[in-house]
């Protein structure tokens, strides 16, 4: 990267081999940790190898309940170039896995397609992202990730602003997504492992519920062939927000989804709701 970084819509036009953006991160693509086999995921990401997941440091929206809140930002993890990160996943015997798992990237986009350009894996690539992107770098990731797995978290302006300072936030993931689908149209599995397609992830937040349903709303009229993941794992670490997601709120959620056909895809067991799902870094 040697130019001012504009990789996703905060626009911060820095150059980050002198100057941290909102990201918090520099010109190289840093990795927190890697888990080998990783069964967080859906099962149509996972697998039944588990994942080869990477996680990056940093992140671009920094949302403020967030789970994976010492890497995303406190900034740790190891330093590589395009090159480097490349030589590192050759190192990997990557039929070992069931998909290449990306997890949070999008502030690292440029240095990724650099990094994935003709690289020939095994196992479906995933972009495993907060949705928070710009469709002319969705369009240049489409080249070289095979699933995109974006979030889409949030519906209203304010809330949006208040928890990752983004009021842009639904106007600019609702294109994106729709980009990603007009790339991927298609959903396409071998042995139950989604080897092209988005999978669009929505996390219902503890009062938010009228939120959640129109989020659903607008992916039921706009997205061709959704295929969702409605998580109600919230848990209460850090941040305003202080209670769990009741049951009755992710009913209601599911219902709804139910009520207008978007009904491929996963929900959760609530009693997920525990610190003791969110992985130790
Ligand atoms: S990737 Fe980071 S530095 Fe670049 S525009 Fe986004 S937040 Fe700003």
């Amino acid at each position: 990267m040697n130019k001012l970084c504009y990789d996703c819509p905060r626009r911060c036009g820095v150059d980050r081999r002198i100057t941290k953006g909102y990201c918090l991160e520099e010109d190289k693509i840093r990795v927190a940790k890697i888990v080998e086999n990783f069964m967080w995921e859906e099962p149509c990401i996972s697998g039944k190898k588990g994942a080869l997941a990477i996680f990056f440091s940093g992140c671009n929206l920094r949302c403020e309940f967030c789970q994976n809140y010492q890497i995303s930002h406190i900034g740790k993890g190891i330093s590589y170039t395009p090159k480097e990160f490349r030589q590192l996943l050759e190192k990997f015997d990557l039929t070992k896995y069931s998909s290449i798992d990306l997890i949070t990237p999008t502030h690292f986009s440029s240095l990724l397609i650099e990094a994935l350009s003709d690289f020939k894996s095994p196992i479906p690539i995933v972009w495993n992202s907060g949705g928070y992107e710009n469709c002319e770098v969705i369009k240049r990731l489409g080249k070289v990730v095979d699933v995109f797995l974006p979030d889409f978290k949030y519906f209203d302006e304010k809330l949006s602003k208040d928890l990752s300072k983004a009021t842009d936030y639904f106007q600019v993931a609702s294109k994106a997504i729709m980009a990603m689908r007009e790339i991927k149209k298609e959903n396409k599995f071998d042995n139950g492992v989604m080897q092209e397609g988005v999978l669009i992830r929505h996390l219902v937040l503890p009062g938010q519920t009228k939120d959640s349903l129109k989020i659903l709303d607008f992916i039921a009229e706009n997205i061709s062939s959704p295929f969702v993941s409605i998580m109600g794992q919230f848990t209460p670490i850090r941040g305003r927000i202080k209670e769990k997601l009741k049951p009755i709120e992710y009913k209601l959620v599911l219902s709804h989804a139910e009520k207008i056909g978007l009904t491929e895809g996963y929900f959760q067991e609530l009693a997920s709701a525990e610190e003791s799902f969110i992985p130790e870094f």
